[in-house]
This record gives structure tokens, sequence and C-alpha cells, in this order.
């Protein structure tokens, strides 16, 4: 990417999105973040973005945005993120998840030469046959957000047989200290912070035994630069290749937190159980990591630990301790 490239994101405000801004903004990117209509967080994006709002299911406002902006590259990270969300709201999360990727291939054709990069998902394989997961998986997601990505990674791979440059990142699971506490990760790295300080007494998560193949965010968003400068547009997955279940992770978070593991501290409560959730995720990275060069730089201890220390900094800071 050269200095002054026009870049176009999506999602600019969420955890992805904010990583992306700040390596687009080292890079000298000029940026557009599409905001949502009203969306009061568009005051803390960096002073060097430009912020545009559009819903992300109002093709015709996408289309609009696209065509101001005449992007080079487009980061296409918006979307209804939470497989839970999207059982409770399967029609805002098909409609902004899908229709924003159609509108945004379709205004590719105004925009000559420009790139762009979906953030797809691991979910769009669902309860996979093959283990480790490739590219070469069968897709056939399991829950309303899965078939949404899964809807978008197929619209951006007919694009790229039609000669647009439009590729995918299939991202696994990847998390940082800004993940909102309505993800599992955050929820036990925050709790364990809080039963370490005094101030809970135990963990109540939902299956315990489900596993999946966790990263460290900032990793990602390199992964999603990598691919919007390959010289051939393509699917990447994007994984660890590792996979642990979410006991571990909890048991992680309270070793990192300096909390001896007890009988009774971590309780699976089946109302925390998904539907149809998958039992288990690991991806098999080979191609990015041959053909582009990427490969993470923090392991699953290093991200636990990275988010125990900041959830008990964030506590210290509000109550020094004495
Ligand atoms: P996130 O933190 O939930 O961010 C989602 C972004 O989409 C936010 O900026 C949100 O804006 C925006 N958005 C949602 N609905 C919108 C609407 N109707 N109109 C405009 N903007 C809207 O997600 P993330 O963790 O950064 O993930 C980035 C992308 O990677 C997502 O597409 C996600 O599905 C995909 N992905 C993530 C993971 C992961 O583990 N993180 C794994 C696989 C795939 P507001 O701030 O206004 O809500």
């Amino acid at each position: 990417m050269n200095p002054g490239a026009r870049v176009l994101v999506t999602g600019a405000t969420g955890q992805d999105g904010s990583y992306l801004l700040e390596r687009l903004l080292e890079r000298d990117a000029s940026v557009t973040a599409v905001t949502r209509p009203g969306d009061q967080l568009t005051a803390g994006l960096p002073a060097q973005v430009r912020p545009r709002t559009a819903a992300l299911d109002d093709a015709e406002a996408l289309r609009r945005v696209v065509h101001d902006a005449s992007p080079e590259y487009i980061f296409h990270l918006g979307a209804v993120s939470s497989v839970a969300a999207s059982w409770e709201r399967p029609a805002e999360t098909m409609a902004v998840n899908t229709v924003s990727t159609a509108a945004l291939l379709e205004s590719m054709a105004s925009t000559e030469g420009a790139r762009l990069v979906l953030a797809s998902s691991s979910e769009i394989f669902g309860s996979a046959a093959d283990s480790p997961q490739t590219e070469a998986t069968a897709i056939r997601p399991v829950t309303p957000y899965g078939v949404s990505k899964a809807a978008a990674h197929q619209l951006v791979s007919l694009w790229r047989g039609r000669g647009s440059f439009a590729s995918t990142a299939i991202l696994y699971n990847h998390e940082s200290p800004r993940r909102p506490e309505t993800f599992v990760t955050r929820k036990i790295t925050a709790g364990a912070a809080r039963i370490a300080r005094g101030l809970q007494d135990h963990l109540t998560l939902g299956a315990l035994d489900a596993r999946r193949d966790w990263g460290w965010a900032p990793d990602y968003v390199d992964a999603l630069l990598a691919i919007a400068d390959a010289e051939e547009p393509d699917d990447f997955i994007v994984a660890s290749g590792r996979s642990h279940t979410v006991a571990e992770f909890a048991e992680a978070a309270l070793h990192a937190a300096g909390v001896a593991a007890t009988d009774g501290l971590i309780v699976s409560d089946p109302r925390f159980v998904r539907p149809a959730d998958v039992a288990e995720m690991v991806g098999d990275a080979s191609r990015i990591r041959s053909r582009l060069g990427w490969s993470p730089t923090v392991d699953f201890d290093g991200l636990v630990q990275r988010m125990v220390a900041h959830d008990l900094a964030l506590i210290d800071q509000a109550d020094p301790p004495r």
C-alpha cells in the first residue's frame, strides 16, 4: 500500500476496525470510515479519519460513499459480529452482513482497480467434517451469523471469478482487550480479574468443552493488510492452528490473574449454552503463511495474559490497591 492510498473501512469502530485504523494511519493512508447513522462514536475516531455515515443494510447509501471516496482499498469489517446476536436478530444479520457485501462489490465497478477484503469467518464451515479446516473445506453454516457470512463470502468468490480484486480473510476467533464482555473471552478475563481482586466469586459460562482456535486481534489485522496487498486475490484462512476449550481459556485466565483454581470457580450454566453451537474449530493457515509470509506473533497464553493484565489494570486504576 502506497502512502496516501485511499482506503475505505466499514466497521471502523469495532475491535478490528480500531486496530486497522492505527495501522493505516502509520502507513499515511487517506482513510474514510463508514459509521452508523447517529453513531456518537464517530467522535472517537482518530482526527485524520474522514467519517461517512451509512447503514450497512442501506445499499444506496453505501454506493454513494464508495462513489464519493473512490477508494483503492475497501476493508469490509462492519457486521453483526456475534453468533448470539444473530439468533436474536437473524433478519438484521442477513441485511447488515450480506446486503452490504453485495452493495460494495457492485460499487467496485465504478472504482477502477479497487481491492476489497471481506472479513469472512470460520463460522461459514459450521460443524466441519475436516479438522483442521482449509480454504477447500465445505461451506455449511449452522448459525444465522454463519449463513450471512457464507453468503457474503460466496458473493466475493463470484465477483473474483468475474475479474474483481476481491478476497476473503476467513478469520478464526481473535481477541484483545477491545472485545466487549458480551464475548466469552472478555467475560472470562474481566471475571478473572474481578475474582483476583475479591469483587466476584466465580465464572458462570456456557459450554466449557467448546473448542476454539483463538488468536491476537492485531495479528489478524496484519493478515487483512497482507491479503489486500497480495499479488492475486483469493480466500485465506487466518488462524493459529491450535484449539483450546473454553475451560482451558478460563483456567489460563485465572492463572494469569494469580488465582488458584479450586472447585466451583468455573461453573457451566445451561442458559448460556447456544443453540446449534459448533463444537470444535481449528484452522490451517498454510496458504497465508506460505504465500504472504503471515504468521501470528502472540500465542494463546500470551493473549490471555495481555487481556487479564489489561482487566486487572482497569480495576486498579478505578480503585488503586492500598
Ligand atoms: P465488532 O467489534 O463487533 O465490530 C463490528 C463493527 O460493525 C462495528 O464498527 C459496528 O458499529 C459495525 N456495524 C454493525 N452493524 C452496523 C450497521 N448496521 N451499520 C453500520 N455499522 C455497523 O467486530 P470485530 O470483532 O471487530 O470483527 C470485525 C469483522 O470480523 C466482523 O465482520 C466480524 O464478523 C468478523 N470476524 C470477527 C471474528 C473475531 O473473532 N473478532 C472472527 C471471525 C470474523 P458500531 O460500533 O456502531 O456498533
